[in-house]
């Protein structure tokens, strides 16, 4: 591990507080709402500078830190009452390398401003989630992901990291330190403050849509297929009337969805120039940055568990039946998608090609029975957690899915023996 040596801060003769610009008791929420947390002192660091000043500080006075991205988390990752950083200063792509389709960012570059200008230099993101709001630092600590069986997570492309550990240094883990950055990759924001990533990338390429309203009874007779032959094909069933509308899927069918499936298929095509391009819904031809992220605005509440590609369609059916029988209230469709097996000691992809399945809910309505019913429905598949959604993990649970916990756990704890980096959640889980 690289060291690097930064000067020491100059804190205020006396005062307990950051030597840095922040605010005191302001309450912070998440996108979905269901979180919130009054932190001592907010910092927003323009630079590593002020960002490592500001952990020093929280470690000389004993209190813990949080670094937040853009809060599009719903389980309690973020939640301090010591020091929240706030990464949305430290932005921007800080170099590509083309030959070696690599790209670097600062923590807090979000998904979306990743997009212009790694096309400009003929490269782009090897694949995206629903959304592209997120602060990179974000996505990987929860390993976000899209979807296609040879496509991994956004952890999976992490290559270089800098960042400020408990022992208030500035420290970086690249390829040469492997043990390490398979911790790095999903670390639940738990290592220290991450400054800046490198991601492998690739060539930029053109996307080419297409959006199918098939019976569930033909999704279900064409499973294996679509996964196998498309570069992207994810899908949201829908249990009942309305459901489309309640997630705003574009493309409107005209018909009644009830027991159909709404299907994406994104595969690369060439293209002679843009003039080509083409948005029309259903079937848009575009940038790949263009075409992955949609935009939901309203907030809802989602569980997501991960379960191995061998049960996708046993547990996905088996949610079908749990919706029908004991939850037909709940209205939102139900998503599929699938990612490719990776290394990352905490990532719910490690070791296992994965099947992922998306229960959204409504904020206000009382969803606590159906997602404890789909988690206990589906401990027969093994099923992980997305780490940034509504979720049941316990630390004996952890034990049993996470066979490289204990690895994690012991770099967790060499990069923060104080623990400057947990809070209550992350404690409990890696603590
Ligand atoms: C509408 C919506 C759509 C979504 N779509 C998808 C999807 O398609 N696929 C998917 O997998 N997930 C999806 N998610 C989940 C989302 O991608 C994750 O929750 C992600 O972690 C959020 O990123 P963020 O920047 O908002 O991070 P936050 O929620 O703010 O933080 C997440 C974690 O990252 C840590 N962190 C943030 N910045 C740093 C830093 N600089 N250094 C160290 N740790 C840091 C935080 O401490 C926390 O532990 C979606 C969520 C919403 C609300």
């Amino acid at each position: 591990m690289t060291t690097t040596n930064l000067r020491n801060s100059a804190p205020l003769a006396g005062a307990a507080v950051p030597p840095v610009p922040f605010g005191t008791d302001v309450p912070w929420t998440n996108w979905g709402r269901n979180q919130c947390a009054t932190p001592a002192f907010t910092v927003r660091p323009q630079t590593e500078q002020e960002a490592l000043d500001a952990v020093r500080f929280a470690i000389k006075e004993g209190l813990p830190v949080r670094a937040v991205g853009s809060g599009h988390s719903s389980s309690p990752l973020v939640q301090t009452g010591g020091v929240l950083m706030e990464m949305s200063a430290m932005t921007g792509i800080t170099g590509t390398d083309k030959g070696g389709r690599r790209a670097r960012a600062l923590a807090g570059t979000t998904i979306s401003a990743f997009g212009d200008p790694l096309w400009e230099q003929g490269l782009a993101l090897g694949n995206q989630g629903d959304i592209d709001k997120q602060q990179i630092a974000g996505a990987l600590s929860t390993s976000t992901h899209g979807s296609g069986k040879d496509l991994g997570s956004f952890s999976s492309s992490l290559r270089w990291v800098r960042l400020i550990n408990g022992h208030g240094e500035i420290v970086e883990i690249g390829e040469g330190q492997l043990r390490e950055l398979r911790a790095a990759q999903v670390a639940l924001g738990t290592l220290g403050i991450f400054l800046e990533v490198e991601l492998a990338v690739e060539d930029s390429y053109y996307l080419q849509e297409q959006i199918t309203y098939p019976s569930w009874a033909k999704t279900a007779a064409t499973w294996n297929a679509d996964i196998a032959n498309n570069r992207h094909y994810s899908l949201l069933w829908c249990p009942g009337e309305g459901s489309a509308e309640l997630l705003d899927l574009p493309g409107s069918p005209g018909q009644n969805m009830t027991n159909h499936s709404y299907t994406k298929r994104y595969n690369i095509v060439q293209i002679q120039d843009e003039s080509e391009i083409s948005r029309t819904e259903g079937s848009r031809l575009d940038r790949s940055y263009r075409i992955y992220p949609g935009g939901f605005t309203t907030p809802f509440h989602e569980l997501e568990y991960f379960v191995p590609t061998e049960h996708g369609l046993a547990a996905t059916e088996a949610i079908q039946e749990l919706i029908r029988t004991r939850h037909p209230d709940q209205k939102y469709p139900v998503e599929v998608r699938w990612v490719n097996a990776d290394d990352g000691y905490m990532s719910q992809f490690q070791g296992r090609d994965t099947t992922v399945i998306t229960l959204t809910t409504e904020p206000g309505t009382d969803y606590w029975p159906f997602f404890r019913d789909a988690d206990a429905l589906l401990q027969d598949f093994e099923p992980r957690a997305h780490w940034g959604k509504i979720h049941f993990m316990t630390r004996s649970r952890l034990e049993r899915l996470y066979p490289e916990l204990d690895t994690f756990i012991q770099i967790r704890r060499e990069f923060d023996p104080r623990g400057v980096f947990l809070n209550d959640h992350t404690r409990a889980l890696v603590g």
